[in-house]
């Protein structure tokens, strides 16, 4: 346990001499609604949680449900990327116009909001945990089913604004196989634990490799260990996703919305039992 700063507003410890107890969550704006909110967390980036968020958002939409995502990934957005969106988020006297994607879900990310998404984020770590904030406070999101965050790497000081600021319904954890040692998944689920929010369950991606020729699941990185990870905390296996370049295409040519197959049904039946 970091040493108390006898600031509760920052803390998520629930420990005796809590004055405040739990961290005011934020209200939404009086524009929205959101129903169901869902982080997608790793335990370092590069993992595909941005591409988990966004086939999630797609799966859903497909669906027929009111779709939003937020970018909580500040410094490192690619929501734009990935859904193929180079333009501009507006604003009016309510508050600011989220940014609407081909087959209509709702999105926000720091990339909309920089003159040039180039420009890179070089921002204290007060005023990050600000904008996350203000996505979810200042954004007009509007009737939304479900709200997928993708969250920033790591347990850091904005997955904790994310944790304590919003009224997060639970989280799913993306791995791949070489980084899916019980240490990372670990610490993301005891981070879920100490913020009282349940863990969905756990999504591995780039899991093996198919042979074109003859259909053989090559395991790159050796036999897969996540069922045995999932079965060690107890959390359901939603997804294993293989290495496909049609995925890394969908992404670079900000084309997800058409990526094929069912990779993320499981899963989304997970967060529609919520
Ligand atoms: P993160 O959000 O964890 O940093 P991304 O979702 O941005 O990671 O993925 C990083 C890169 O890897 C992207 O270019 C994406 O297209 C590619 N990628 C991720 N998962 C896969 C996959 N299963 N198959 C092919 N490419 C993938």
């Amino acid at each position: 346990m970091a040493e108390c700063t006898h600031d509760c507003s920052t803390c998520g410890e629930n420990c005796a001499e809590r004055t405040s107890g739990a961290p005011a969550k934020k209200p939404q704006n009086q524009y929205s609604n959101i129903k169901k909110v869902i982080g997608i967390v790793s335990g370092k980036g590069g993992v595909g949680k941005s591409l988990v968020t966004s086939m999630l958002a797609v799966t859903a939409r497909r669906k027929g449900y009111s779709t939003a995502v937020m970018d909580a990934d500040i410094t490192g957005p690619s929501i734009g990327r990935t859904f193929g969106i180079h333009t501009k988020a507006m604003g009016n006297s309510k508050g600011i116009i989220p940014v609407i994607s081909r087959t209509g879900i709702k999105l926000m990310s720091t990339n909309f909001l920089l003159p040039e998404e180039t420009d890179p984020v070089t921002w204290r770590g007060s005023i990050i945990s600000g904008a996350v904030e203000q996505f979810w406070t200042d954004v007009l999101w509007e009737d939304v089913d479900y709200m997928f965050i993708d969250m920033p790497p790591g347990t850091g000081d904005v997955a904790l604004t994310v944790y304590q600021s919003l009224p997060v319904d639970g989280i799913i954890i993306v791995a791949s196989p070489q980084d899916l040692v019980a240490m990372i998944v670990e610490k993301a689920v005891k981070m879920a634990n100490m913020m009282n929010v349940p863990v969905i369950g756990l999504v591995e991606n780039m899991s093996y490799v198919e042979c074109p020729d003859c259909g053989r699941k090559i395991y790159l990185f050796g036999e897969s260990k996540v069922g045995a990870t999932a079965k060690k905390y107890n959390l359901p296996l939603l997804a294993e996703i293989p290495i496909d370049s049609k995925l890394t295409k969908n992404c670079d040519d900000g084309l997800i919305e058409i990526f094929e197959g069912d990779y993320m049904d499981k899963a989304f039946r997970a967060v529609e039992k919520l």
